[in-house]
């Protein structure tokens, strides 16, 4: 406690043994010789102890004190003005705070910092860059870029040799991207394997692109731990700023597509963002969710493409085909929607959509006495994964259709894979009394030797041979081969998009089956069928 004067009347044991001063010793002396302070960091605040007045109330200001005995401690200090009648004291409280500080910066370390490699973390990562954008927006000069890297493989490294070698790994890694980048670049652990580099000064889009590749060079030499020596090696997205940017999240949103589609080629492989992938970014979210109000509205509607033998010229069969009319763009074409609806599992309700709608309109077609043919559906891979035939055994027992009107058309990527049990899902359809096509076939890589051992019934030859089959000799040859490779195999030979009457006839005189093309019809709404196919005496 001081009067007005700063003199001091009175300090409790406390102080005395804080400041290193006794009680006897610190009376009427002057505080800045009793309570001499600094302030904690470099500019901040400093508590000026050689005038008191009522404007130097303060609470909890953190100073730094230096003891009698020269010793500096760090101390948290209020001051408060007590009026009393005949005086004005100044009471002054502090408490030494070194282990507060400790805990704080311990827990600053633990925000901020990765605990297993001591990089800065995602928030901090994401406190940089906004600076890096911040200084770019007022001026400055430099451009600077965004490397986000993926170890490939990594979670079956972590499986295999456990999870303490994969710590270990991560720490090499974070260690060797450190020696390939300059000191003030930030590398970051962002989450599990994926580290986060803000490159501070890079000239220009290759100059990110040179130094993506040096830590992907670093990474990939041989890394030997305890007895195992592993070879591994990084995917990455490169995004490079060019003023572009507002806020951090943009950018990482942006190194993280550039990162996925990196993820899709081979390991190892750099991919820079370009705001083309983010408009294909956009426009596959925007799709999704597009397509899942169609699915609610009922947008989406199957088509019928007739299939004629080429012998007859009569009907054999029909191929469903969904449409998608959207409320403002018009229709938009399976080519760019099944894949989006297969990467987000809508190809699950759609195909069940589509199955079920196809049985009706069998059913449909049969109570009109015209039910001579069958109706082939396309299945993609993520219904295969799925029990397939329970669900076509529950749709055919709901519409009460015979099985024999129903096909099926898989493609050889869906065949090839876990070919084991997709044999058996086959054979349980064909027992049902279903027809199985391999669809587009020549364009994937079927293995001959599976394809014998497959329960199928039709080869269809893929639009890409028949379109140039006049003028290509190598793709008539190739659709000769098929033919006579699937006279030899049993099946029947399917070639789809024929257009012309010159292709008709190379094909009928080559022995191929039946033919599905726009030279009979396109695909048509369930509706015009009957009426066409009367019209062109197909039935
Ligand atoms: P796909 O199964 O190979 O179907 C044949 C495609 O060729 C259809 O395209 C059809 O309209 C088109 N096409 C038929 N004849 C001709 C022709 O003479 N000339 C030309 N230029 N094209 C012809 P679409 O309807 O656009 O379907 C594209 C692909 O989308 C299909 O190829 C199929 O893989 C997939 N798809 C369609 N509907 C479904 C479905 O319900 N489920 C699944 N999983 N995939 C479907
Ligand atoms: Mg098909
Ligand atoms: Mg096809």
């Amino acid at each position: 406690m001081t009067n007005f004067n700063g003199e001091i009347c009175l300090i409790n044991p406390v102080a005395e043994k804080i400041t290193g001063w006794c009680r006897q010793k610190a009376r009427y002396m002057t505080l800045p010789h009793v309570l001499p302070l600094e302030s904690l960091e470099s500019s901040g605040p400093i508590f000026d102890t050689t005038t008191l007045n009522t404007s130097k109330i303060v609470a909890n200001l953190r100073q730094v004190l230096t003891k009698s005995d020269g010793s500096e401690c760090p101390i948290e200090l209020s001051a408060n003005v007590i009026k009393s009648e005949r005086d004005e004291l100044v009471v002054i409280t502090f408490r030494e705070i070194s282990q507060q500080l400790e805990y704080e910066e311990r827990i600053r370390q633990s925000t901020f910092y990765d605990d297993l490699t001591g990089l800065p973390n995602r928030a901090l990562f994401i406190n940089r860059l906004e600076s890096a954008i911040n200084k770019r927006k007022r001026g400055f000069e430099d451009h600077f870029a965004v490397v986000f890297l993926d170890l490939d493989e990594f979670g079956a490294i972590n499986e295999g040799l456990g999870h303490e070698t994969g710590d270990k790994l991560l720490n090499d890694i974070a260690a060797r991207i450190a020696m390939t980048v300059r000191p003030d670049d930030t590398i970051s652990r962002f989450s599990g394997d994926i580290f986060a580099i803000l490159l501070g000064t890079v000239d220009s889009a290759a100059g990110a692109i040179e130094a993506c590749r040096r830590i992907q060079i670093a990474i990939e030499r041989p890394i030997t731990l305890g007895s195992t020596t592993l070879n591994i090696s990084a995917s990455a997205g490169v995004v490079f700023n060019q003023n572009s940017y507002d806020i951090a999240e943009e950018m990482i949103r942006d190194a993280d597509t550039a990162l996925h589609r990196a993820k899709d080629g081979s390991k190892g492989s750099y991919v820079i963002f370009d705001s083309g992938m983010y408009r294909q970014a956009v426009r596959f979210i925007e799709r999704k969710m597009s397509m899942q109000q169609a699915m609610q509205d009922g947008a989406f509607e199957v088509y019928y493409q007739p299939i004629v033998d080429v012998k007859t010229e009569k009907l054999i069969s029909m191929e469903a085909l969904v449409r998608w009319n959207h409320p403002l763009e018009g229709p938009i074409s399976p080519a760019e929607f099944i894949p989006i609806a297969e990467k987000t599992g809508l190809i699950l309700p759609l195909g069940e959509f589509v199955l079920r709608s196809v049985c009706e309109q069998i059913r449909e077609w049969d109570k009109v006495g015209f039910g001579n043919f069958r109706v082939a559906v396309n299945l993609s891979a993520r219904q295969f994964e799925n029990n397939i035939p329970q669900l076509v055994r529950g749709i055919i027992e709901e519409t009460g259709i015979s099985p024999e009107s129903l096909a099926f058309e898989i493609t050889e990527g869906i065949a090839m894979k876990n070919v084991d049990q997709n044999i058996r899902m086959l054979d349980e359809l064909r027992a049902l009394g279903l027809s199985i096509s391999i669809d587009d076939f020549g364009t994937g890589y079927s293995s001959l030797a599976y394809l014998k051992r497959f329960p199928l019934n039709t080869l269809k030859i893929d639009r890409s041979f028949i379109k140039d089959i006049t003028e290509n000799e190598d793709d008539r040859e190739i659709t000769k081969a098929i033919i006579a490779m699937g006279q030899n195999l049993r099946l029947h030979v399917l070639a789809e998009g024929v257009e012309t009457t010159e292709q008709v006839e190379f094909l009928r005189a080559s022995g191929c089956d039946f033919i599905q093309g726009y030279y009979y019809a396109r695909p048509l709404p369930p509706g015009q069928i009957i009426p066409y196919l009367d019209q062109q005496d197909l039935v």
